[in-house]
């Protein structure tokens, strides 16, 4: 790159260079650090802009010679930015983000060096990425995977790394990662959805799927975390007496954020501001010591991009604050644990949400086709969705004592639940003009009129309405919102794709008109999808019950979870959207099961090593103090004297017997443990872990915790939640 050029491109960037003080605006910085349309704008000829631009629109293929050129112009970009190295940052199955850092900097068989980035390096990588999980794609297939650039999402410069988000395949083209599978399912609704927004509005072309996050999290001071070996090893205290003030009193939720804490998020925000991610909302959650974060919602693979760079980024920013950032759904027991709402909609290139109603009938039968829709889909394949955000630490909140359910409802209102009930009344097949008057001016016309007060809402329900979005709670803090989102896609595309033809039909072969045959068609999905709706307490037993009747699923445990996905329907599913072959689903099954063993596994492990290491010693070295003070007593006062109370030998007794029921249960544990280990088939071996093993965790808890209370503080080795959990 020439000198003037180069100066070029460090003048055009100085926006970059501005200081940014405690009171700049964040507009001002606002994705300084994106390699974004604006910034392209400004490095790429029109020719490669145009293709980039076509490639981010239609998933049109950018040739090599326009790749080199962008290479050229991000290269150029991000050095000037202070960027050293250039990494394809990509999400492999377990969960999190990968990258594997390469310096621009190269040598020529002269001996000269230079920053060398070109097309090849940015459109494919092969990172030797052979310990990733892959559920035995790579074995049966290619050793050998590759990562491939996202050009919807664009590239940007953290730290002194050129990052580029990536797509993980192996040379036979299978997905090994959760973006591939997401793109493919947004790239089947944003067909679907577009081919049935055209019924109202000819000029849409193509459809988005939205998605805003709330990030829930707990932060703990670093020193103290660092001091738990359960948190550090598996993100979760496994034992610990609950403080004997937790949530009770309600005076964290939404409370004045304490100082500390404010810093971090200060300087969190700041960061994400320069990366882009438009983080908008930040509070205090339930719990002491949780909190929230929530950006503007965006494209939905945008949004799942910057989920996980924000979890990145959280945990590096904490660290400086000497902080550690729990996303565990479950840190600690007996207080509320962390959920991340996913926040879904559907947007036209037009600028609609196809989710809110709108001013006019038309906008609102519209608005009734993709809502009634997403009430069709959900019913039809809730126990997948259900599936999406299985995992072991996602237990805890699901299908245990803590919200949401893992049951599958929908709730939408009593408002729209009256809507829904007069249009099941619509009479079949051609309406008469009173009918066409009655709904467009008071069924229809109606709905924006009761949005607006339409204030209720269920915080108890696992998919909500609410407004303009459904709301999808039961996602855990941990979890990569691409898992729910696939799945939500795929299965609304899927039923959008079912919605047209029938529609189409009855125009053709019943001679409707298009609004009468959207009618009849939406009427018989009210009427099919009934069972999912529900307003009421989800986490009551009576719905439990009544759930069990309507024969929703209640897939407590992730094994039971996971069954789902090899069902000859969501095969099907997946297949016929083409989303995922048969392959790749089997492979995510796989993943998925060998997470949960290896998780409880570890589980297992660290509860062994805590009670050995930690409890035992620590009890029995009290329990000596006691002893040694009883036998000094009867030595002075000899055996039948007042000062020896039943009082201190029945606190010797009571230790005596949880220190033998703590062996007890440990070393039966560990039995379980080798016993399931020995299972070959992941399936019954995760069974094995989840009947087997999991329920003693609960049982070395609870005398463990009834020893912290009976111990010496002094003696007593792990810090205790009180400590834990009360930053200020
Ligand atoms: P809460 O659910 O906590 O009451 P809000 O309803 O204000 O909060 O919004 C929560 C989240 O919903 C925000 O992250 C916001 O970006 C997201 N959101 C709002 N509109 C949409 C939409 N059309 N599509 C996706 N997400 C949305
Ligand atoms: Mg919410």
């Amino acid at each position: 790159m020439s000198k003037q050029r180069f100066d070029a491109i460090l003048e055009s960037n100085n926006r970059s260079h501005i200081k940014i003080t405690e009171k700049a605006k964040r507009s001002a910085y606002f994705a300084i650090n994106v390699f974004n349309e604006e910034r392209m704008l400004q490095h790429l000829t029109k020719d490669a802009l145009e293709s980039v631009k076509s490639a981010v629109y239609s998933g049109s293929k950018i040739d090599r010679k326009i790749a080199d050129q962008v290479a050229e112009a991000m290269k150029g970009w991000a050095i000037a930015m202070g960027a050293t190295h250039y990494t394809h940052w990509f999400q492999p199955l377990t969960g999190s983000t990968a990258e594997k850092h390469d310096a621009f900097f190269d040598l020529l068989p002269n001996g000269k060096a230079l920053e060398k980035f070109g097309g090849g390096q940015l459109v494919q990588q092969e990172p030797d990425a052979s310990s990733f999980p892959s559920g035995g794609i790579r074995n049966t297939f290619e050793a050998r995977g590759y990562t491939a650039w996202d050009p919807t999402s664009p590239a940007f410069v953290y730290d002194t790394t050129l990052c580029i988000p990536t797509i993980f395949v192996s040379y036979t083209g299978e997905a090994l990662d959760n973006k591939a599978p997401l793109l493919r399912a947004l790239s089947a609704v944003d067909e679907a959805a577009t081919a049935v927004a055209r019924y109202f509005d000819k000029n849409v072309s193509k459809v988005n799927a939205t998605l805003g996050w709330e990030q829930e999290y707990f932060l703990v001071d670093k020193a103290l975390a660092y001091s738990r070996p359960d948190l550090l090893m598996t993100g979760r205290t496994l034992i610990g007496h609950t403080a004997a003030k937790g949530q009770q009193l309600d005076d964290h939720y939404f409370g004045v954020i304490p100082q500390r804490a404010i810093a971090f998020m200060k300087a969190l925000e700041k960061e994400c501001t320069k990366l882009g991610i438009p983080v908008k909302t930040r509070h205090n959650e339930v719990a002491p010591n949780q909190f929230e974060l929530a950006p503007v919602y965006e494209e939905a693979n945008l949004a799942v991009d910057h989920n996980l760079l924000l979890m990145d980024v959280m945990e590096k920013i904490a660290d400086r604050h000497h902080f550690k950032v729990l996303f565990h759904e479950k840190p600690f027991a007996g207080i509320n644990g962390s959920g991340k709402h996913n926040n879904w909609s559907l947007a036209t290139d037009t600028g609609v949400n196809l989710l809110s109603p709108g001013s006019t009938p038309m906008k609102n039968l519209q608005f009734l086709t993709f809502f009634i829709n997403t009430i069709k889909a959900v019913d039809s394949y809730e126990e997948l969705l259900r599936s999406s955000i299985a995992s072991a630490s996602n237990d805890h909140r699901l299908g245990a004592n803590e919200a949401p359910p893992a049951i599958f409802s929908i709730f939408i209102g009593k408002q729209l639940s009256e809507v829904l009930d007069e249009l099941e009344g619509v009479s079949h097949g051609k309406l008469s003009p009173e009918e066409k008057t009655e709904l467009k001016l008071n069924v229809v016309g109606k709905i924006p009129e009761i949005l607006l007060d339409n204030t209720d809402r269920n915080r108890t329900s696992p998919f909500a309405f609410t407004g303009n979005k459904f709301e999808m709670r039961g996602v855990g803090a941990k979890t990569n919102c691409a898992k729910p989102m696939t799945v939500l896609n795929t299965i609304v595309a899927k039923q959008l794709l079912a919605f047209k033809k029938e529609v189409d039909s009855l125009i053709d072969k019943k001679n409707l008109k298009k609004d009468e045959a959207v009618f009849n068609v939406l009427r018989e999905y009210i009427k099919t999808s009934k069972r999912i709706r529900f307003d009421g307490d989800g986490y009551s037993e009576a719905w439990e019950r009544e759930a069990q009747k309507r024969k929703l699923s209640n897939n407590k445990s992730t094994p039971t979870a996971l069954r789902v996905l090899t069902s000859k329907e969501s095969l099907e599913l997946f297949k016929s959207m083409q989303v995922m072959s048969e392959t790749e689903v089997r492979a995510r099954q796989e993943v998925e099961l060998e997470a949960y063993i290896l998780y409880l596994q570890i589980e297992g492990r660290v509860l062994n090593e805590l009670v050995y290491n930690h409890v035992l010693p620590a009890t029995i070295n009290y329990q000596n103090q006691l002893i040694t003070n009883v036998l000094g007593l009867k030595e002075i006062y000899g055996a039948a004297h007042k000062a020896l109370s039943s009082a201190q030998l029945s606190v010797i007794e009571q230790i005596a017997e949880h220190v033998a029921e703590l062996k007890k249960k440990t070393d039966a544990m560990t039995e379980a443990r080798k016993k399931a280990n020995k299972l070959v088939d992941s399936h019954k071996k995760a069974f094995a872990y989840c009947d087997n093993v999991k329920p003693y965790f609960e049982e070395i808890r609870l005398h463990c915790d009834k020893l912290e209370q009976l111990v010496d503080n002094q003696l007593w080795p792990l810090t205790k939640y009180r400590e834990l959990l009360f930053i200020k």
